[in-house]
């Protein structure tokens, strides 16, 4: 029997954090629904939920405005060193027999309220250099190698192998983010660099999730980190169940501290809450849960396999967009919120 279509539905976030500068504000909005119109268009042309959250992703990394790809914060030495990741879970006729071939690269999953079985796979890198689009090298580790994480050196030795052209780092800087380090540098005590690292957080990781209209649910995530992070730092956007996830039930991809979106999984939990609520509920839970736990910052945006939309942040601000077969394609400021407030 033909398996009935779903809605497909993709929404995306440009970061959660300070409010930023208002005169980017503009630009961020129209890069935001550039990328959107990408995404939205492979799945109005029955592409897939994958395709869509990387082609949105990549589009934001090449914008010089968001902290990821070109445009990426530097760490304490002055350098880029981007983490991404990618998860898709796609519909098949029997996830089983995928199982003995992939040696734990992919995992089954019965999703029991539709009976459906998912084959579920994931690629991510961790603190690169070297590449212009580091989602699309972790969609490449994802598919082409036999790991699921590669990081620094091995990983753009990979991507030269796949085919993925390599830059020198340099490249990879804009004069904006270049200011901005030195700004923090010179920033005396520590109490100022952390207020300074504080007001130039949410300046644009960047993260899509999509369902498209087989049932496949991806999540995609990319940053260069936050603000006066150590040499060698990896956050959570690389990690997969933390700022990166996607299941039967649906998907996630989160932005903000991401030493907490780590301690707390925060993706994992929020995705797999969603079998027993509506992706609004549970993602203001999980950034409910996530302060409780930790007191830390953060957002994040979710999806269900039915197409329903959630997001929410404990942040000042957050840039989200969306499309749906309801709405059409959105773009929003998520409503700033007293710093410390609970969605
Ligand atoms: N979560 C990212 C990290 O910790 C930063 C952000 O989303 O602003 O690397």
């Amino acid at each position: 029997m033909a398996r009935a279509r779903n809605r497909p539905a993709l929404v995306a976030h440009g970061g959660a954090g300070s409010a930023g500068p208002g005169a980017e504000r503009a630009e961020r909005r129209r890069a935001m629904m550039a990328a959107m119109r990408l995404g939205a268009g492979i799945l109005r042309a029955n592409g897939s939920a994958l395709e869509a959250v990387v082609a949105t992703v990549a589009a934001l990394e090449d914008h010089p405005l968001f902290n990821a790809g070109y445009g990426s914060l530097l760490n304490s030495e002055g350098n880029v060193e981007m983490d991404a990741s990618v998860m898709f879970a796609e519909p098949v006729a029997d996830p089983a027999a995928l199982i003995p071939a992939s040696r734990g690269k992919r995992s089954a999953h019965t999703d029991h309220s539709s009976g459906s079985d998912y084959s579920i796979s994931a690629g991510a890198v961790a603190a690169i250099s070297r590449v212009r689009n580091p989602i699309v090298l972790a969609r490449a580790v994802m598919e082409h190698s036999p790991h699921i994480m590669m990081a620094g050196a091995g990983a753009e030795s990979f991507a030269r192998k796949v085919g993925i052209r390599l830059v020198r780092p340099e490249e990879m800087v804009t004069e904006r983010a270049r200011q901005r380090w030195r700004a923090q540098k010179q920033q005396s005590g520590m109490l100022a660099a952390q207020r300074a690292a504080r007001a130039a957080m949410g300046h644009g990781t960047v993260g899509a999730v999509a369902v498209d209209d087989r049932g496949a649910l991806a999540a995609a995530t990319s940053t260069g980190g936050v603000p006066g992070k150590l040499f060698g730092r990896v956050g959570d956007s690389a990690l997969i169940g933390a700022g990166t996830f996607a299941h039967a039930f649906g998907a996630a991809s989160a932005t903000g501290q991401g030493e907490a979106i780590i301690l707390t999984a925060l993706c994992r939990e929020a995705v797999l809450a969603l079998a027993d609520g509506s992706p609004r509920s549970v993602a203001g839970e999980a950034i409910r849960e996530m302060i409780d736990a930790t007191g830390a910052e953060a957002g994040i945006i979710l999806i269900d396999g039915r197409g329903r939309i959630g997001y929410a942040h404990n942040t000042v601000s957050m840039q989200v967009a969306r499309y749906d077969w309801a709405g059409g394609l959105r773009h929003l400021w998520l409503a700033p919120i007293a710093p410390g407030r609970r969605p």
